[in-house]
Order: structure tokens, then C-alpha cells, then sequence
């Protein structure tokens, strides 16, 4: 993924390896290749492991987004050892992101050993740090509903979920849980209805919820389309987003997006290209009129702004 919600990006591993559709044509290998780091292998960087801790001015930095952070190569002393500078550098905020939640159960083997020590020197149940976002990446209901139950699981400071490249349209409302009974989360609401096998159910709070959501259509060569249509259902599904507390972020329209406006554009016999449009549809001015209603990029209560020189970020 391109990056302009984030202020800093921090890559202590990178390289990865595909793992569901949303991974054809990874934004990270075509950085790779643009600065010609071997990419395939996962490389751990210990030379970049204090990077944030040298950098006063408060960041909200994109980790890994070069990789994936919980891919299985990384070694479990690794992940402690970035979640250690994360936690002594209380002043930034970190965004985790990851296709692989599976391993997010382990969380415990890299916090434990510097969170969990209470006050009398007694082992405590680790907790959290609360700078350190975990996101996932998902690029259409099927994949929501294998990663954002296993998401909903850890107890992070803010969950967040980014919908990039997004193939599809996705229901946050209604994600089926696979006890085959027909159970339901709400990523939305952080709640479970439980459906029973001999009929009924009950409802239930106590999971987490997504605090933000980051939506783009691909980007670059053989970029697939991206139906703005699928943003927009997303967006209503977050209102009143006060209410729900979870900060729409519509990020970026994609390459296709962009191909097709090139083409209206042209087919009325207009020349050169719309103002400003990019080769992304990050810049909202060059968007047509009738995705007004998706110019929107918040961000979740209370915390950073986006960068500066971007358009206005509302806060929730
Ligand atoms: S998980 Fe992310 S970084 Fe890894 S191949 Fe897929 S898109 Fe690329």
C-alpha cells in the first residue's frame, strides 16, 4: 500500500511472501524493486531496530509496511524486540498491519517479558502498550471474515482494518464466524450473536472493534477496478460514525479508477488530463463530482492528524 495517512514509515523487516488475491500485484514488492532491495526473503534489520527512538517529535509511523511483521519467518525474539522500542517510544504511534493474524495469538511472547512485571515485582497479565495499533489487511468478505475474528481477539490499544486493494464489497455488520451454526461478529460494534444448533441465540459485547478504516482501490500496472460504490456502502455502514466511533478513511480511488476517468476525459474531446489527477486517485480534487460524497478522511478521537499538506482530516 502507498502510505499518506501515516508521518513516518518504519521498515525493521521487510520482504514477504503472497498470501491470499489482495497480494497480486503487492505494493511493497514493486518498492522493492524501485529501490532494489532484495525482496522476496524476509530480512529482520537489526541496524534499524532503535530508528524511532532517535526521533523526538512525536510520529505516527506505518511499520513494516515494506512486509508483513507476523509473517512466519520472523522470529518470535524479533517481534520482542520491536514491540520493546515501540513501548519506549511512548510518544509515537505505531500501526501494525498484517494479512496474517493467526499468529496475533501469540502476542504474549512479545510483550510479556517487559509489560508484564507489576508494581511488587509479581508477573502481571501483559498489557497492551497503548501507542501500538494492530491492523489487518483485507480485500474482500471472504478474507474479512478469516481475519478480523482473529483480530477482534487481541486487546490493542485501537484495531483498524485496512481495505486495500479493495476487490469487492465487504458487510463489517455481518461477518460470519465459522461454527458453522450461523453466528455472526460485529466488527463494527465489537459484539457476537451466537446462534444456537437447537435454535435461538443471544448477544454478547466483550470483542474489539474497528476504531478506523483505511479504504483504496489498487494501485499500479494491472490494477484491478475498484467499485467506488463499495467504499460508500462501507462509509454508511460506519454512521452515525460517532455513534460508532469508527473513523472512515477513504484513502485513494486506484489506478483503474484513474484509467477511466483518463478515458471520459479524452472521449469528450477534451486534451491533457484532468487537474491534479494522479496515478493513484489519492488527490480528491481530480475525483468526479459524484464521488463527492467520498471525500472523507477521518481519524479516530483524540489522536494525531494525519500529515500536514493533505486535505483536512476530520476528527472523531
Ligand atoms: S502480505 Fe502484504 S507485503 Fe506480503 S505479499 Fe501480500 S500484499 Fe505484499
Amino acid at each position: 500500500m502507498g502510505i499518506i495517512y501515516t508521518t513516518k514509515s518504519w521498515n525493521p523487516e521487510t520482504g514477504c511472501s503472497p498470501v491470499s488475491p489482495g497480494c497480486a500485484h503487492c505494493w511493497a514488492k514493486r518498492q522493492g524493486a524501485r529501490h532494489h532491495q532484495a525482496w522476496g526473503s524476509v530480512i529482520c534489520h537489526d541496524e534499524r531496530l532503535e530508528i524511532p527512538l532517535h526521533r523526538r517529535q512525536p510520529e505516527t509511523y506505518a511499520v513494516s509496511f515494506m512486509g508483513d511483521l507476523f509473517h512466519p519467518d520472523v522470529p518470535d525474539a524479533f517481534l520482542e524486540q520491536v514491540f520493546l522500542t515501540m513501548f519506549d517510544a511512548h510518544w509515537h504511534t505505531f500501526l501494525l498491519l498484517t494479512k496474517r493474524p493467526e499468529r496475533l495469538a501469540e502476542w504474549r511472547k512479545w510483550v510479556h517479558p517487559y509489560i508484564g512485571v507489576g508494581d511488587g515485582g509479581h508477573i502481571a497479565e501483559p498489557r497492551w502498550p497503548k501507542n501500538i495499533w494492530l491492523g489487518v489487511s483485507v480485500e474482500n468478505q471472504h478474507y474479512a471474515e478469516i481475519r478480523l475474528p482473529l483480530l477482534a481477539q487481541i486487546p490493542a490499544a485501537k484495531l483498524w482494518l485496512s481495505a486495500e486493494p479493495l476487490l469487492g464489497p465487504l458487510n463489517l455488520r455481518t461477518i460470519r464466524l465459522p461454527d458453522g451454526a450461523g453466528s455472526t461478529y460485529d466488527a463494527l460494534r465489537g459484539t457476537r450473536l451466537t446462534v444456537f444448533p437447537q435454535g435461538g441465540s443471544t448477544g454478547a459485547a466483550g470483542l474489539g472493534r474497528l476504531s478506523l478504516i483505511v479504504v483504496g482501490g489498487e494501485s499500479g500496472p494491472g490494477a484491478r477496478p475498484f467499485n467506488p460504490d463499495w467504499a460508500r456502502d462501507i462509509q454508511q455502514q460506519t454512521w452515525p460514525s460517532k455513534e460508532i466511533g469508527c473513523a472512515f478513511y477513504m484513502k485513494q480511488m486506484g489506478t483503474d479508477y484513474v484509467r477511466q476517468r483518463l478515458r471520459t476525459w479524452r472521449d469528450a474531446g477534451r486534451k491533457g488530463r484532468p487537474a491534479g489527477l494522479d496515478i493513484k486517485g489519492e488527490n480528491w480534487e481530480a475525483w468526479r463530482e459524484s464521488e463527492d460524497d467520498l471525500r472523507v478522511r477521518q481519524w479516530p478521537t483524540g489522536e494525531a492528524a494525519a500529515p500536514f499538506g493533505r486535505p483536512p482530516v476530520d476528527h472523531l
